[in-house]
């Protein structure tokens, strides 16, 4: 695998490699422009000076050598060349002495030399520093009669100052330098990174505690964080989906052992007929609950998905509500409970079979939770671009602790633990009116009964 820190090292060794290269033909593109130019006119300028000064002073022998050698310590590299070929050399001495042939004409028509110029097959400005009497500039003197050329070339290696070590010293120290941070840099990158994937093995085996402690304040602190939220998220998840696998397994494990139990004793012949009516009854309505927690499972889990495929349709919301009224009409009479209603005529636009869920729930609890004698009120009103529909008894109420957990699946209150139920109908309510983009609220007070309050928002909303 290519590593990120690799990569990231090898581009940047790569940037600075092309920085160089960039920056050397830059400067090569400045030196033959300007540069070069400059510097064979300032050779023949420091050439034609010396011949100026020997030339017309009446120097002995060695009084010339000792002035020439004075000036190649000045830095310069000189050769002197006569009629003959024969030369002589002051300063350090050239690599290569072979003696060009247009240098020639420096002696033989007064011409003047300029090496430098010959070096077109050099790399660029590296010809400037090829220690060779090839590369020099020569002008002509003439000394006691005879013919001369002279020949120089700045000395390179006395070119290098301390000022120069000091700049080579600085470059180096910038290179190495930028180097190592950037080694550094990558590595500050991409060991979070690193860790963010060892995080990430950690969440697929199912352990949500991998403590990702990365404290940044960049994209990648970001990154983190939210990694950090979602692992709480997938924790609360586990925890949930642990508690509903633990919750339905519970509850139909008690409907089949009570199913199970009563069967047993059916089985015994001499049962008395009435024992026998009431265990029969029994496992009827253990039947009945688990068919029921069955049915609403289903469509929990199926609502669950995100992608229930909604069948709107526009229809009578307040004939369905008169025809739920309907369907309990018998048990309201059995409990002896009053029901009221205030329905106005509307055309809503929605599921008409999930909202019917919906209704069912709300009218079965205020019911179940009501008391003998009691109420309750629906109430179908529409208001603005809402329907809001109503559903209020005079029933057991619900406490103001209980009200958080209340449309959490399983939730049953602890009177509600003597009647029917699976603690899962408020849930399904609560999910069926988000799915219609509405809300649901509750007041409640104990004792005094509830008013569970739709609000179903729906632009289509017509009155009749
Ligand atoms: P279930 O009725 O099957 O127990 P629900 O999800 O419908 O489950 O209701 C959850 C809990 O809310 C009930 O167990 C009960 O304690 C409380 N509750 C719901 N509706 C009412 C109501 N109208 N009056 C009093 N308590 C209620």
């Amino acid at each position: 695998m290519k590593t990120l820190y690799r990569q990231f090292t090898i581009a940047t060794l790569f940037i600075l490699a092309i920085s160089i290269l960039i920056g050397f033909t830059i400067a090569n593109i400045f030196y033959i422009t300007v540069t070069k130019e400059e510097t064979i006119e300032q050779n023949v300028g420091v050439a034609q000076e010396i011949v100026a000064t020997v030339q017309n002073v009446p120097y002995s022998e060695e009084s010339f050598d000792r002035y020439m050698q004075a000036v190649a310590k000045l830095g310069y590299q000189i050769a002197l060349v006569d009629n003959a070929g024969d030369m002589k050399f002051y300063g350090e001495p050239f690599d290569d002495t072979a003696f060009p042939e247009e240098a020639q004409r420096v002696l033989t028509e007064n011409g003047t030399y300029t090496g430098l110029d010959s070096f077109k097959d050099q790399i660029f400005m590296i010809g400037h520093f090829t220690n060779e009497l090839h590369n020099t500039v020569g002008v002509p003197f003439e000394r006691d009669g005879e013919n001369y050329g002279l020949f120089i070339r700045p000395d390179t290696k006395l070119l290098g100052t301390d000022i120069h070590s000091v700049l080579i010293g600085f470059v180096v120290a910038i290179g190495l330098v930028s180097i190592i941070g950037m080694i550094w840099l990558a590595r500050q990158l991409t060991r979070p990174i690193v860790q963010l994937t060892e995080a990430t093995k950690h969440i697929a085996r199912e352990n949500y505690n991998y403590p990702l402690d990365i404290k940044r304040n960049d994209e990648i602190g970001q990154l983190s964080e939210s990694f950090n939220l979602m692992q709480t998220q997938l924790q609360q998840n586990d925890l949930a989906r642990k508690s509903f696998i633990s919750n339905v397994s519970h509850d139909f494990q008690s409907p089949l052992m009570n199913i199970q139990g009563y069967a047993d004793l059916l089985k015994s012949p001499d049962l008395p007929d009435a024992d026998r009516l009431a265990y029969t009854s029994i496992i009827d309505q253990e039947a009945k609950r688990l068919s029921s927690l069955t049915r609403q499972l289903l469509l929990l889990t199926s609502l669950d998905q995100g992608a229930y495929p909604m069948k709107s349709k526009e229809f009578k919301l307040d004939e369905q509500l008169k025809a739920v009224v309907r369907k309990y009409r018998w048990r309201l009479e059995e409990e002896d409970i009053n029901l009221s209603y205030s329905l106005a005529p509307t055309l809503f636009r929605g599921d008409a079979e999930l909202l019917d869920n919906v209704w069912d729930n709300l009218l079965t609890n205020a019911i179940k939770y009501n008391k003998p004698g009691g109420s309750i009120e629906i109430a179908l009103k529409t208001i603005g671009p809402d329907v809001i529909v109503t559903f209020k008894d005079t029933g057991t109420g619900i406490a103001a602790e209980a009200l958080p957990q209340l449309f959490d699946r399983f939730y049953r209150g602890d009177a509600a633990r003597k009647k029917d139920g699976t603690g899962l109908g408020l849930s399904i309510v609560e999910q069926i009116v988000q799915l219609h983009h509405g809300t649901i609220k509750v007041n409640s007070k104990i004792g005094e009964g509830s008013e569970f309050i739709l609000t179903l928002p729906h632009s289509d909303v017509k009155q009749t």
